[in-house]
């Protein structure tokens, strides 16, 4: 049952002459099952916060709210600051605030509106051009979060859970299972939003973990060395890591490497799993570079 809520989209887009932008990546979601199935992933108690990026004009917004302890929207766009604050006015449980998600300062936003919850939920339907970046950000700054529920394209979600060797498979793949277990909850095809977006979208869930999955004694270096072993995907990861991080080396020295860590150096940096990526980086890490 679509139309309720695509109606009362455009209605109140309409009301308050509201033009969207696709430049601030506005697709808003019409569609109450893909809300049902935000909400049911995100496992929200009555005792949750939740931080939600870019709000729009509050659709899911309204589904957080009747879950959850807390509700804090941070969305960028200033014409919709009013028409969110008129709609939760009556629900001092929720909290719009006005604002860029990928420049405020996370951390000390989430220590002062979330004092009084047990957990700390991001769930969000998020601007497609920042999608990467505001991943990135929510697990690298390790932030006392829960889990992530986020609607992003397809194909980012394939990049999120795919496996080495394959051609989703990336630094960011490996980045967020260092931080968190990632599946996807479901696909959403394009016609669920207003406007319609180019691409279909998927809803995926990143639960952090406790502990990372491997452990480095120099996490800035593992990052490096996975960044560089995608940074040329045709070349050997031999080839690939003395060109982009070891240029200053000997190569047979990054040969040596590769071979104390048990990884042929001929291998293709993308067929490596993130126990493989570990172990080189410590064998790097103890050579003194
Ligand atoms: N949550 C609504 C929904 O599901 O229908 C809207 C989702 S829409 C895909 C993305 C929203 O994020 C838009 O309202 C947009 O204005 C807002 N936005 C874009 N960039 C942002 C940023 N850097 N920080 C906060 N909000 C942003």
């Amino acid at each position: 049952n679509n139309k309720p809520i695509s109606a009362r989209t455009r209605e109140l887009l309409s009301e308050h002459a509201i033009v969207l932008k696709k430049s601030l990546g506005q697709n808003f979601l019409t569609d109450s099952h893909v809300l049902d199935k935000i909400i049911r992933a995100a496992e929200l108690t009555e005792r949750s916060g939740v931080l939600e990026i870019g709000p729009g004009i509050g659709a899911l917004t309204e589904r957080l709210a009747n879950e959850a302890r807390k509700v804090v929207a941070i969305e960028i766009d200033q014409r919709l600051i009013p028409v969110l604050e008129e709609l939760f006015a009556s629900r001092p449980h929720v909290k719009i605030i006005h604002g860029d998600a990928t420049e405020i300062d996370l951390r000390t936003f989430l220590r002062d509106h979330f004092q009084d919850v047990d957990t700390i939920h991001v769930v969000a339907n998020l601007p497609y051009y920042v999608t990467s970046p505001i991943i990135v950000r929510l697990l690298s700054e390790r932030l006392p979060l829960k889990n992530i529920v986020i609607m992003i394209q397809k194909e980012v979600a394939d990049r999120l859970t795919a496996s080495p060797g394959t051609k989703d498979y990336s630094s960011l793949t490996v980045l967020v299972k260092y931080f968190a277990m990632a599946e996807e909850v479901a696909r959403v095809p394009s016609h669920v939003f207003v406007p319609r977006p180019q691409v279909d979208s998927a809803v995926t869930r990143l639960t952090l973990r406790d502990q990372p999955a491997v452990y480095v004694s120099n996490e800035r270096l593992f990052f490096k060395v996975v960044r560089a072993a995608f940074a040329q995907r045709r070349k050997t990861l031999l080839n690939t890591l003395h060109a982009n991080l070891f240029s200053s080396r000997r190569k047979d020295e990054v040969e040596k490497w590769l071979h104390e860590a048990g990884i042929d150096p001929k291998r293709r940096g993308e067929t490596l799993d993130i126990q493989e990526f570990a172990a080189l980086t410590q064998v790097i890490d103890s050579k003194d570079t």
